[in-house]
């Protein structure tokens, strides 16, 4: 039967299938070869760092006679991807003695970072932890009213200002309710745009800053979204927040609709950060925690 991840990665999937028909097709090993299996990889957005560490492993191997009949190149190349990506599976631990486990979301509009922060309300809640939710995107009425909205539907207390609020005040707000209340996971919003982009830095530092006024350990995680469908922007997003903020996870969301899955490489060779879940479609189910192996075993038929 199909894995249903491999259906959802299916794009991705069929852009490195490519792979395994080059290679099967080859009669030997030679630079055509290597060098057609480092396109296909540049192709599907794994970046040129990740991309290199690969084919120079590959060669590596190669040299060494580890690998010396085109059969034992795929299985070369599937452990190679294997093991880069492997470092960036750390499952995001939830700590409920906190009180609350504060999870700061940080992401460009658009990303998905609403419907994420909803998603992972929805997970904690099914683990029977009480969620509260901070809607820090004041610089977009829509943004608030969404949240309040999905809080309302789901029984969850969501704390908001009026549109236009200082971000950091809102969740200043929200921490202390949350403390009061005995919550178990605080989940933040925050502004995806502001009038520049040295502006949003600087504001997520204020309220990276305000929070650690009321719990020098929070935020307990600072989250990144992105859209996996943006590639090699997804990455530059992702170097970009983790100057302004030390990021320490990411989401990557809408892998169901692109070919563009090889970002994932691409973020964990480059900037080292655990990628916490993967986004594969609409429902709360459809947000998964990322698990190295299961995920390479999706994509490379
Ligand atoms: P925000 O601006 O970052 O808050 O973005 P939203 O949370 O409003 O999401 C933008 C759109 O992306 C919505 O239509 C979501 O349903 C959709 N979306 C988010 N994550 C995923 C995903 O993993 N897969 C798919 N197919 N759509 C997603």
């Amino acid at each position: 039967g199909v894995d249903p991840l491999e259906a959802r990665l299916a794009r991705t999937r069929s852009s490195l299938g490519s792979l395994f028909g080059l290679i099967a097709g080859a009669s030997r090993i030679d630079e055509a070869l290597i060098e057609e299996i480092e396109t296909t990889l540049l192709t599907s957005d794994m970046g040129i760092g990740a991309t290199t560490r690969i084919i120079d492993r590959l060669r590596d191997g190669i040299a060494r006679g580890v690998v010396s009949e085109p059969a034992q190149v795929l299985p070369a190349v599937q452990a190679e991807l294997y093991d880069l990506i492997e470092p960036a599976e750390q499952f995001l631990a939830v700590d409920p003695s906190k009180k609350p486990f504060v999870i700061l979301t940080v992401g460009v509009n658009g990303v998905g970072k609403t419907t994420t922060i909803g998603k992972l309300a929805r997970r904690y809640m099914d683990e029977g932890l009480s969620v509260m939710l901070a809607a820090g995107d004041t610089f977009r009425a829509a943004a608030v009213e969404q949240l309040k909205a999905w809080g309302e539907r789901n029984g969850v207390p969501v704390v908001a200002q009026q549109s236009g609020a200082d971000t950091a005040a809102v969740i200043y707000d929200a921490l202390h309710s949350a403390k009061a209340r005995e919550i178990d996971v605080l989940i933040a919003d925050t502004a995806g745009r502001l009038h520049t982009q040295g502006h949003l830095m600087e504001e997520l530092s204020k309220v990276r800053r305000v929070i650690k006024k009321i719990d020098p350990e929070a935020p307990h995680e600072t989250m990144l979204v992105v859209d996996a469908g943006t590639g090699q922007n997804a990455l530059a997003q992702a170097r970009q927040f983790n100057e302004a903020v030390e990021l320490t996870g990411i989401t990557v969301t809408k892998l169901d609709g692109t070919a563009r899955g090889g970002v994932l490489f691409a973020i964990a060779h480059e900037l080292g950060i655990p990628i916490r879940f993967i986004g594969v479609g609409e429902t709360a189910a459809d947000l998964r925690p990322f698990d190295a192996g299961t995920f390479v075993h999706a994509i490379l038929p």
